[in-house]
């Protein structure tokens, strides 16, 4: 007799645990050490983690299913990524001599991880009316079919087409806020055109990817270089949160809170301090919180040694005035 699979739509969550934040062990990177040729410190998450000391519940995301990514991803790109040239191109280190399986063991399911992590805490954030963090995530410069700066999945685009499937009544207009050092070309190149997704997109215009194409999709923008200081940041902030959310009236923030515009950072080149950067998560969350918007934050990039310590102070800060996991 034959059987045919009959192929179901992926469904929402059925539990979310009650702290919304995502966690797991395997989203820390090591690769036989050669991942230390890389200035991104790939053991931030789990440092984080440790330091916020969380008690209860929290989210522990699994490798994001082909049923999830392949709704933004085209099958051929997942294919290619069974080539280690291809992930060798997305993380820049000289990886492509080692087999396949091991690059996707000890790389690409740790993104796995970390993509469904942002996926299951945007969800967190939809059922709670509030907010959800993923420890990871915050690939911006992926896109639906293209990596590089080590980006592989699109998680910011998956993230907003899943709440958006499984949650259609709470979830239309998504405003992303990318306050990454680096231009977020991948969720922009997926969002070019679409009128329900408002990109403010803060970074240092002389510095990678300088993505021309993208920036045609960043509706509220602004530049920075290693001369601006916190308090002109966090002013610029102030005004670009108050606008987008007033013009835009969004359901849902993403927000994309890389720490590589901390000072020091050999890659943003930015000059932000880290108390700025504590300031800046909160003013972020408070604009979500007192506008009744959920708020989904990923980490995204920070290389330096110290970052995982601020952002732990940042999240912990955040605890205190809102809540989050006690
Ligand atoms: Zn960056």
């Amino acid at each position: 007799m034959w059987a045919f699979a009959i192929i179901q739509s992926p469904k929402p969550p059925e539990h979310i645990p009650e702290v919304p934040i995502a966690y797991h062990h395997g989203y820390n990177i090591t690769a036989c050490g050669i991942e230390k040729l890389h200035p991104f410190d790939s053991q931030k998450y789990g440092k984080v983690f440790h330091e916020l000391n969380i008690q209860g519940q929290y989210i522990v995301p699994s490798k994001c299913p082909r049923s999830l990514l392949i709704a933004v991803h085209p099958f051929w790109f997942l294919l290619s990524l069974c080539y280690s040239l291809q992930i060798f191109r997305a993380i820049e280190v000289p990886i492509f001599f080692l087999p396949a399986p091991v690059l996707r063991w000890r790389v690409l399911n740790p993104m796995l991880l970390a993509t469904h992590g942002s996926i299951i805490a945007g969800c967190a954030a939809v059922t709670n009316r509030k907010f959800g963090i993923n420890l990871s995530g915050g690939y911006h410069h992926a896109s639906s079919t293209s990596c590089g700066g080590f980006c592989i999945y699109a998680d910011i685009t998956l993230t907003i087409y899943w709440i958006r499937r499984w949650y259609p009544e709470a979830v239309k207009k998504v405003l992303i806020v990318d306050l990454d050092a680096h231009q977020g070309n991948g969720h922009e190149r997926d969002f070019i055109k679409c009128p329900d997704t408002f990109i403010l997109d803060f970074y240092n215009d002389e510095i990678y990817p300088g993505d021309f194409i993208a920036k045609e999709a960043i509706r509220y923008g602004d530049n920075f270089n290693f001369e601006h200081t916190d308090e002109f940041y966090l002013e610029k902030l102030e005004i670009a949160l108050r606008h987008c959310i007033k013009v835009f009236r969004p359901d849902f923030i993403l927000y994309n809170a890389g720490t590589d515009c901390m000072q020091g950072d050999p890659l943003g080149n930015l000059n932000i301090s880290s108390s700025g950067i504590i300031k800046r998560d909160e003013i972020v969350f408070t604009h979500s919180i007192e506008n009744h918007i959920p708020i989904l934050m990923v980490l995204s990039g920070g290389y330096q040694k110290q970052n995982a310590a601020t952002i732990a102070k940042s999240i912990k800060n955040l605890n205190s005035k809102f809540n989050i996991y006690t």
